[in-house]
Parts: C-alpha cells; structure tokens; sequence
C-alpha cells in the first residue's frame, strides 16, 4: 500500500500537533482546520480508505472508534461535536490514509456540502 503524508506524521518525519497517541492510533490537529477544534484520528496501521477494512480490522476500528470521545472530552467538546469519515473521490477524501474528522467548537449544520 502506498504511504501519505500521514505515515510521515506518525514517523516523525513532518510536524503535526499530537493530541493523543496510542500502540494502534495516533490524533493530531488538522492543519486546515474547518472547525475551532479539528482533529484527524487515524490507525498507525496503513489503510487506504473505509472501502479497504477488512473484517481483520474489526477490532481496530472499534478501537478508532472508543478513542473519539476519550479525545473529544480531553479537547473540552463537552457540548458536541460531529465525527466524519470522507471515503473515496466523490466523498472528498484527499488523503488515501484512513481517517476521522472530529470537529467541534462550533454548531454544525445539515446536509454538510
Ligand atoms: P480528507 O479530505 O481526506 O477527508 O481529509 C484530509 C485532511 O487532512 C484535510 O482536512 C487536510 O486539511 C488534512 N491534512 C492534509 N495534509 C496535512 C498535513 O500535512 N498535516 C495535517 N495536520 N493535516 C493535513
């Protein structure tokens, strides 16, 4: 599988604002930030997109999953905050290393653009 910008992060090779940091998954802060908080929450593991899980990975993304909210309360998202997955061109994903926004500090609307 190919290597983003993100594997970089994880290797310390580019600057990133870390958040939290565990043996499967590591957070950090968008750097084009749509939201007064906005973190990317991403497996250390080297998945393309949501397309490409497999049921290997089912414990992985629960643990994706259980980390959000652990985050989002250490970011003061006490009030809310949405958790987005772009999955392939047409979803807008732009970085083809699994991901999840979490954006908060402000109120969001709907039907995102
Ligand atoms: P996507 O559009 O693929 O769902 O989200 C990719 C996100 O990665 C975008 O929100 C973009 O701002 C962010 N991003 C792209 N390159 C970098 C980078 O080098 N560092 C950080 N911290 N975020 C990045």
């Amino acid at each position: 599988m190919s290597e983003t910008i993100f594997t970089k992060i994880i290797d310390r090779e580019i600057p990133a604002t870390i958040v939290y940091e565990d043996d499967l998954a590591i957070a950090f802060k968008d750097i084009n930030p749509q939201a007064p908080t906005h973190i990317l929450v991403i497996p250390k593991k080297v998945i393309a997109k949501l397309d490409d899980v497999t049921p290997s990975d089912q414990a992985l993304l629960g643990h994706l999953l259980l980390c959000i909210p652990k985050i989002a309360q250490e970011q003061g998202l006490s009030d809310g905050y949405r958790v987005v997955i772009n999955n392939g061109e047409l979803g807008g994903q732009t970085v083809y290393h699994l991901h999840i926004h979490i954006l908060g500090g402000r109120q969001m609307t709907w039907p995102p653009g």
